[in-house]
């Protein structure tokens, strides 16, 4: 048998660290036992699709050294890999069941379900479909098909015993099939649910590892129904566990406490090795304290018996001392090609230069105008108290600021333009009332750390979404420490 596993992320937003860190173990896994690695992007959800996810998705795992075998871009013989095109292998499949009796037509309304789930909240009465289009005969539910009645495809599950299934890492894992509703497989603009499409491409492109994070074990038993109900040979499964906040109760990472985008990690100059080897020890452990190792090191020793389930924390600041070490193992030269790669190339050199050209008296002074430029993070000791305005208070401030960060971060990257940005802000300025000398002081000062630099959206573009964003999450921190 020949090892196959694959990354199947959905193309909602950015480039997310979770991502990596799964993609990194099934990658590592597929490596050691001769296998091969693919990308599937599982975008049928078309109503979380965002434009410039997939190829930020691709670009970021190709900077993490995280190459595929397979995926939309390369080919290989099981695809398309990406899910969108291949809408009509999934109604086969669906009307596969259908026709076995595994599934049925249901041809309830959206009012109808409406009125169901009014009725089970208010009776506190457990939620979810009723079956009762499980019991229409085939010939009706056939007939009432063609005469062009809407439906969708759900499939039986069953009414009494357990689902039981196998986590490499967890053991025996159980769930009573009373829990599990009959899922919609196929919705009635013919797009496949999420169970559906992952399964019907698990089993055609011959996966045999589905190395997945923890979130997804309630959706397991469902599939596991699904291979069944097909007939087929389920894979192994292996859920990693969530990534963490650095907070008390552990929370699952997100974008409040730690940057998520792989893509603030590359711009403010995390090393991809570095990255990689920290998403490693987030449960992978090589034995006898050894955190810092190669992915061939790890390729070389890994086993699944040494990937414990304890919460792994994303503590940031255990990547900054990782990323140091491995600068400093750099040559000087590879240091030098790589400061030059980031922001000290002569295209971004170039794009600032104008902005600040007017203002240098000396060629000399041209360092200090752009140095928020071409930083990771800002230092706000000297110039942060200007980001509160005289009548806001710390709390509010801070509140403002995020809002700006989370406008930012429902920007599409495709879209981050100074024109939208300005239209974006100068709308928060309205709906606010904060006016827009104070709230763009605010903002100057959280993403360039002064009160004077050159325009503000121009200076916001040319910063980036990521790093813009960044900041503003961290001037939020920062602002509520102000004393007046
Ligand atoms: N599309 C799912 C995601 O976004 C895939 C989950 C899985 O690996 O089955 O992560």
């Amino acid at each position: 048998m020949t090892v196959r596993t694959r990354i199947a992320p959905s193309p909602t937003g950015d480039p997310h660290v979770g991502t990596a860190y799964v993609a990194l173990f099934n990658y590592v896994f597929a490596k050691q036992q001769g296998g091969q690695f693919l990308l599937r992007i599982e975008d049928t959800d078309q109503t979380r699709y965002r434009r410039g996810s997939e190829q930020a998705i691709m670009d970021s795992l190709r900077w993490l050294g995280l190459d595929w075998d397979e995926g939309p871009d390369k080919g290989g013989p099981h695809g398309p890999y990406r899910q969108s095109e291949r809408k009509d292998i999934y109604r086969k499949y669906a009307e596969e069941l259908v026709e076995k009796g595994e599934a049925y037509r249901c041809f309830c309304t959206p009012e109808r379900l409406a009125e169901l789930r009014a009725y089970q909240k208010a009776a506190g009465m457990p939620m979810g479909y009723d079956r009762r289009c499980r019991n229409i005969p085939p010939e009706e539910s056939k007939q009432r098909a063609e005469s062009g009645e809407p439906y969708v495809i759900r499939i039986k599950m069953p009414l009494e015993g357990e689902a039981v299934f196998h986590d490499r890492l967890r053991g025996k894992i159980t769930m009573p099939w009373k829990e599990l509703d009959d899922q919609i497989l196929l919705k009635s603009d013919g797009f496949p649910t999420y169970h559906l499409a992952n399964v019907v491409d698990d089993h055609l492109m011959k996966i045999t590892h589905v190395i997945r994070a923890e979130e997804w074990i309630s959706s397991t038993p469902k599939h596991v129904r699904l291979y069944e109900a097909f007939g087929w040979e389920p894979p192994e499964f292996i859920h990693l566990p969530l990534l963490r906040n650095p907070d008390k109760n552990k929370s699952k990472i997100s974008k409040r406490k730690n940057p998520v985008s792989l893509i603030y990690y590359k711009e403010t100059g995390i090393l991809p090795e570095a990255l990689r080897n920290f998403l490693a020890l987030m449960g992978f452990s090589m034995g006898d304290d050894q955190e810092k190792f190669t992915l061939e090191e790890m390729i070389e020793n890994f086993s699944w018996d040494k990937v414990s389930l304890g919460s792994p924390v994303f503590d940031f600041q255990k990547l900054l001392w990782l990323n140091g070490l491995y600068i400093r193992e750099l040559e000087t030269e590879e240091v030098f090609r790589r400061i030059k790669e980031l922001w000290l190339n002569d295209e971004y050199l170039l794009r600032i230069l104008p902005y600040v050209h007017e203002r240098m008296k000396t060629l000399g002074e041209f360092a200090d105008l752009t140095t928020f430029f071409l930083s990771g993070e800002l230092d706000y000791r000297y110039e942060g108290e200007a980001m509160l305005p005289k009548k806001r208070t710390p709390a509010e401030t801070a509140k403002m600021l995020t809002t700006v960060a989370e406008i930012i971060d429902s920007i599409d990257p495709t879209e981050y333009t100074r024109e939208k940005l300005e239209s974006e802000l100068r709308k928060l300025s309205e709906d606010s009332g904060w006016k827009t000398r104070e709230l763009f002081m605010t903002i100057r000062v959280a993403v360039t750390g002064r009160k004077a630099s050159p325009p503000l959206f121009e200076s916001m573009e040319l910063i980036g979404r990521e790093r813009t964003r960044a900041r503003l999450r961290r001037a939020a921190e920062f602002v509520k420490t102000i004393r007046r």
